[in-house]
């Protein structure tokens, strides 16, 4: 097992700690970095882990497809503390730039990640929680649920699924167009993921396209920046109690489009293969069927339909409503609804809005790791926040401090993209 950038006065022993982050991508970082930051400041006692199943850092952006890029610039895709370094290559960075960043910045910022370990389930003790894993059991005071959502990708049901004869795969693993030259692909959903698949599969193959609803781009001239702003107006709008735009509203993310028009679908649309169809109704042995009688043959099929919340391993806790997630709260907006020592983090507006993009889970995170003190400061195990008044810092605090200063110059908060 991997410990990189270990504090063994972080990770506690016998594992035990006062509390437990499961997941070791961006929204658990953030997580680490306040959790830390709060240890060598104001709650010098606190001990924390984080677990995560992959094999080395970067969480989903060590998958994706091999020419998955950002939406926006390096700039407005920084965690908090250490903007991400710029990127020197075509257009915006690569998922490769993501992971590295993702990497050094455990490393910088000394993180205590364990990995592999997955969690498999968590209950509840008198002290906290009990948490299973593959490499043994934890026990925690505190649990933040970061473990984001590309581990359950989502298949919708329609009829004849099973009995398609062609090849059908998720996102999840589509890494190239190869495989697909000279078929006929159908590619499924309206969001960028399928925009940007359908983009470079309809190079090398007769492509159809089917989404639930007409398909709605962002100006040629907006990229991801624009929704960064329309997410902070309505983080802004909120706290200062006017009335939430929300989705679709004026100046909300919705109002704006949903597919960012990076220059591979710009191409594509020059091409003429951005023409969207109304979902089928039933899949053939071989192909789409609608019930006004069309039928579409296809090799392939590439379901980009989203993912839903990794969240299975707390279902003994029995939080989970109808829709699946777990209902959130308090003053972080985090806090389970529920289990007052749970908190869950980096899902999008649903915990916080823009939560689910790199720049805007810092916000969520840092009111998470606070609200996360003042709870195990209640206790006797953990000294009471000092507030204000600091303590003079230690030589190791060098980096979260320069990078604090970074940090208030960061761009705008962000939105979510999926
Ligand atoms: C195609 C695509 C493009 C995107 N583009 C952008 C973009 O341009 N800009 C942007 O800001 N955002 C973008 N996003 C959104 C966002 O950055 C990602 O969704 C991000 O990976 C979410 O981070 P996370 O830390 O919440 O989850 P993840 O990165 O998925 O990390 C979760 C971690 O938890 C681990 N884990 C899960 N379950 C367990 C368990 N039971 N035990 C232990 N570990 C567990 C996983 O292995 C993983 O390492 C994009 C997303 C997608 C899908």
């Amino acid at each position: 097992m991997n410990t990189r950038g270990a504090d063994p006065a972080a990770t506690g022993v016998g594992g035990a700690v006062d509390v437990l982050v499961v997941g070791g991508g961006q929204a658990a970082l953030a997580a680490g970095y306040y959790l830390q930051r709060a240890r060598r400041r104001d709650a010098p006692g606190l001990t924390f882990a984080l677990l995560d199943a992959q094999t080395g850092p970067g969480g989903a952006w060590r998958h994706g497809w091999d020419t998955l890029q950002l939406f926006s610039p390096a700039g407005f895709s920084s965690l908090p503390g250490w903007p991400m370094p710029s990127w020197t290559g075509p257009g915006n960075p690569s998922a490769e730039h993501v992971r590295a960043y993702l990497a050094a910045y455990e490393d910088r910022y000394q993180l205590p990640v364990r990995r592999p370990v997955r969690v498999s389930r968590v209950t509840r003790s008198d002290a906290g929680f009990r948490v299973d894993t593959d490499h043994g059991g934890w026990r925690c005071r505190v649990l933040v649920n970061a473990t984001g959502a590309w581990g359950r990708p989502f298949w919708p049901t329609y009829p004849g699924r099973d009995g398609f004869r062609g090849r059908q795969l998720h996102t999840v693993s589509y890494r190239s167009p190869e495989p697909y030259a000279g078929q006929r692909v159908a590619v499924v959903g309206g969001g960028n993921s399928a925009a940007q698949v359908l983009a470079e599969v309809s190079r090398v193959t007769d492509t159809v396209w089917v989404t639930q609803r007409e398909p709605r781009f962002l100006p040629d001239d907006v990229d991801g920046r624009a929704l960064f702003a329309a997410a902070t107006a309505r983080v802004q709008a909120r706290r200062d109690g006017r009335e939430d735009a929300g989705a679709g509203g004026p100046g909300s993310p919705g109002a704006l489009g949903d597919i960012v028009v990076v220059p591979a679908v710009r191409d594509a649309r020059a091409r003429g293969v951005l023409q969207a169809r109304p979902m089928f109704d039933r899949l053939t042995p071989t192909g789409l069927a609608w019930d006004d009688g069309t039928e579409e043959p296809v090799d392939t099929v590439i379901w980009c339909t989203g993912f839903r919340p990794a969240l299975r391993h707390l279902a003994a806790l029995h939080l989970r409503d109808g829709s699946g997630r777990v209902p959130t709260g308090g003053r972080a907006g985090t806090q389970a609804v529920g289990e007052p020592r749970l908190f869950l983090v980096g899902y999008g507006d649903w915990t916080g809005a823009a939560s689910a993009t790199l720049i805007g889970v810092g916000r969520t995170a840092r009111d998470t790791a606070a609200a996360v003190v003042d709870r195990l400061g209640s206790s006797a195990h953990l000294p009471a926040p000092r507030g204000p008044a600091r303590r003079r810092p230690r030589s190791d605090d060098r980096g979260l401090r320069e990078d604090e200063g970074l940090s208030s110059r960061r761009p705008p908060e962000v939105t979510q993209m999926s």
